[in-house]
């Protein structure tokens, strides 16, 4: 037994602060870890010598700014983590070690509100399919990330609207997949897991504090807080598709009038251009002709911009983030869109909350969210599984939200 305080319990905190350092990191030299973790060289260098005598840890030999310096990442057999990643018309599963390296990933389309029962049977034979793929054997899963587009209520660990995903009532999608699979599951919403993934692989690395703003059949933002996702207590924070632009604007489903959501998500800003450009209209086919010159998209894509940008602005004032990503198709659609959203940015934002803002482009494109999911078992496994030396090996079924700021304790 290890006594709080204990030169032991000491030494296992501090094994456990450079694991996690790596965890979310991918990888860091020496140096790296000892300012991220606030450790001295000398005690991480001790450090990773005992990790790397265990097998946690790999030590490659690199550069850093032209000196020659040692890249630790964790060891590329030490496991593997799923992300499972259910959007409006696709499912897309990745696979991942802890090195961060994706070593399989796949997606097929599907119709997700349609049965939730037969969503889950085609997450289960493409998971499995993945991982017979890339020949490595079912022990060594240490969990499962999955995205659903929704908010997840905390409490019941259910869709928090079932407006949104009418065939998933009564579901709990992370009981139904660990069920399946028998590896603890945790589930979070698509702005959340883009917003992980490119904090983790994208648009926002090296940065603490990121929103992640998708704009497609819903506005939603992820936030990234001191370097972990905000959700607050009932898991809805970030709702910014329904901020009031204007109080006598259009009916939102949400019940209000003039959202934000209802200046900018497809099924609102469709409906201006086809009279002029036909009933099949996508985003994507907008943001491609655009691109071509089209004014009238040009000019809707603009003003959704202008819009988006007066959502950024008071996110700006609240939470003074330092990188703004835009996910969504509109993305593609670069500064046609980026530049009307910097110009409200600076309109309406206090100066000093927009000073150090970067407004960028998501680097993921579709795959932030399945990423991102990856990136989620990374960030909540907890390191006992780790560091553990085979006195402990139970596992937990985890839905976030019970307790969100401390990782669920696999022991
Ligand atoms: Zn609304």
């Amino acid at each position: 037994m290890e006594t709080p305080g204990s030169q032991t319990s000491l030494h296992r905190a501090n094994l456990e602060r450079v694991v996690r350092a790596v965890r979310m990191a991918g990888s860091l030299t020496q140096a790296e870890i000892a300012r991220s973790t606030g450790l001295s060289a000398a005690t991480v260098s001790n450090i990773v010598r005992e990790l790397k005598d265990g097998g946690t840890v790999e030590v490659t030999p690199t550069s850093a700014g032209g000196r020659r310096a040692r890249s630790v990442s964790l060891s590329g057999d030490a496991g593997v983590v799923i992300g499972v990643d259910f959007g409006h018309t696709h499912l897309r599963v990745a696979v991942g070690n802890l090195a961060h390296q994706v070593l399989a990933e796949e997606s097929e389309p599907l119709d997700v509100d349609a049965s939730a029962a037969q969503g889950f049977d085609r997450a289960e034979q493409l998971v499995k399919r993945l991982i017979e793929a890339t020949g490595i054997s079912q022990d060594k899963v240490i969990g499962v990330g999955l995205g659903v587009p929704g908010p997840i209520d905390v409490e019941s660990g259910r869709l928090g609207s079932t407006a949104i995903l009418p065939g998933w009532q009564g579901i709990n999608p992370s009981e139904e997949l660990s069920g399946r699979l028998g590896v603890p599951v945790y589930v979070d919403n698509d702005a959340n897991l883009g917003a992980l993934g490119e904090l983790v692989w994208g648009a926002g690395r090296g940065v603490r504090d990121l929103a992640y703003i998708k704009v497609a059949s819903g506005v939603g933002a992820g936030l990234v807080i001191d370097g972990r996702v905000y959700r607050g207590p009932g898991g809805t924070a970030g709702e910014i598709g329904h901020i009031t632009l204007d109080e006598s604007g259009p009916v939102c489903r949400c019940g209000n009038r003039g959202c934000l959501e209802t200046f900018t998500a497809a099924r609102y800003v469709l409906p201006l251009l086809m009279p002029s450009h036909g009933p099949d209209l996508t985003m994507e086919r907008v943001v491609q002709l655009a691109r071509e010159g089209d004014p009238g998209c040009r000019r809707v894509i603009a003003d959704v911009g202008r819009h988006i940008g007066s959502g950024v602005a008071h996110l700006c004032n609240l939470l003074n983030p330092s990188r703004v990503v835009l996910g969504g198709d509109l993305a593609d659609s670069g500064e046609l869109v980026l530049g009307p959203i910097r110009d409200s940015v600076s309109r309406y934002a206090i100066p000093s909350a927009a000073r150090h803002l970067s407004v960028l482009p998501g680097a993921l494109g579709g795959r932030a969210e399945v990423l991102g999911a990856l990136a989620l078992v990374l960030s909540e496994m907890g390191d006992s599984t780790l560091l553990q030396t085979g006195s402990d090996t139970a596992q937990a079924v985890n839905s976030l939200g019970t307790d969100q700021r401390s990782a669920p304790a696999f022991t």
